[in-house]
């Protein structure tokens, strides 16, 4: 196959996750055949300091010409007191825009090796977490219109709309659908349909578009007690899907229990090419640079790109076993590190992965 890659490594410890991310490709490319073209290009601080803005045209021109897009960081301290119109984050949000990337795929698992890490009860996670959050990312509350503040009656009044149209909906719902398909089949969306019309639609067109997947099983929680759940019997998920401002708050949760920041990946798509996919984690500045950065996020992130841009399911599970494997041998970064383990630094880390991919 041939697959053309953008690699935006951007800020921090962007940079030196990157390169253990690019030896994986490299690795699973030679060892399957498969023609891997790699391009590059700037954003976040690093396109602010060469470019002055933070996404610069010639980077959303790469990045139109790829399948996937695979991004490191972006932001730190250098650039927290710089106009806000082009702060490195807006380089996120602009591409995110830009190739209309509306569902964001966000795994929380808990490996049983990493199990201590959990920041749950041991028997709540006995049966691990392995769940998959699909958050709508480019509607709803964050970017419905009428919002701003204005005065009302002598006093300072704010306001946002939350809006769905049900082919939003439609859309988000599919790409939740299938993604459980390639997992344990379920889907819980997750919704506030006791008190917003809102929700009301979205559990409407959910159910409707679980009609056209009978072999896919759909519950409904509100999104109250969704959180709950989630810290309750994590293991009762599969994939959940929701809006984007419910997504944001219980991505973060399903991954806060996990434990492990520096583990987790993540992808998001549109309906077109490329898709985009990135760490959870920031840029790290504390550690940037001095070869602790743990790049297995990125790594799984890579993974994942495997798996939903190039549909090469098998070489995806090989590098998760190869990510797996070498937990079991007790190699461990700093952030996951506990007593008895062997800790290692970025590039070995990176080196133990490409190792341990086998054939
Ligand atoms: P962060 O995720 O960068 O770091 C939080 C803590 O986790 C730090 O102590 C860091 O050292 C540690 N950590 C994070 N990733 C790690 C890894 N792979 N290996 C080992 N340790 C890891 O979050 P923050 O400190 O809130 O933000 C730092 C900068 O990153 C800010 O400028 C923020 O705006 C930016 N940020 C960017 C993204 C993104 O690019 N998607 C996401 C979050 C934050």
């Amino acid at each position: 196959m041939n697959m053309k890659i953008c690699v935006l490594a951007g800020d921090g410890i962007g940079q030196e996750i990157m390169v253990q991310a690019e030896k994986v490709m490299n690795k699973v490319c030679d060892q399957y055949q498969h023609d891997l073209e790699i391009s590059y290009g700037l954003i976040g601080g690093a396109a602010i300091d060469q470019t002055g803005v933070p996404l610069p045209e010639e980077t959303i021109s790469t990045c139109s010409d790829v399948d996937a897009i695979l991004l490191g960081a972006v932001g730190g301290p250098k650039w927290d007191d710089i106009d806000k119109s082009i702060r490195p984050e807006k380089g996120l949000l602009g591409i995110r825009k830009e190739f209309d990337l509306f569902a964001n795929l966000r795994p929380a698992i808990l490996f049983p090796e990493l199990k201590q890490a959990s920041l749950l009860r041991p028997d709540i996670v006995s049966n691990g977490i392995d769940l998959l959050v699909v958050r709508e990312l480019t509607s709803g509350v964050y970017f419905g219109e009428p919002r701003g503040e204005e005065i009302r009656n002598g006093r300072r009044v704010a306001f946002n709309t939350m809006i769905y149209s049900e082919d939003e909906v439609r859309r988000v719902a599919r790409v939740a659908f299938d993604a459980a398909r390639k997992r344990s089949s379920k889907v819980c969306s997750v919704d506030k349909a006791n008190v917003l019309d809102v929700s009301q639609l979205w559990r409407e067109v959910v159910i409707e578009v679980a009609g056209e997947y009978p072999d896919v099983e759909l519950s409904h929680l509100y999104v109250d007690n969704a959180a709950m759940q989630l810290v309750r019997d994590p293991s009762m998920f599969d994939v959940i899907v929701t809006s984007n401002l419910f997504g944001d708050i219980l991505s973060d949760e399903a991954a806060v229990i996990t434990g492990s920041l520096g583990m987790l990946p993540s992808a998001s798509m549109g309906d077109k090419k490329p898709a985009l996919y990135e760490p959870i984690h920031g840029s790290a500045p504390d550690i940037a640079g001095k070869d602790l950065a743990n790049p297995l996020a990125t790594i799984l992130s890579v993974a994942m790109m495997l798996k939903h841009s190039f549909s090469l399911d098998a070489e995806a599970e090989i590098v998760e076993a190869a990510v797996k494997n070498v937990l079991a041998q007790g190699y461990r970064t700093g952030d996951i590190m506990s007593s008895g383990m062997k800790q290692v630094g970025c590039q070995e880390m990176g080196d133990l992965v490409v190792q341990a991919i086998q054939g």
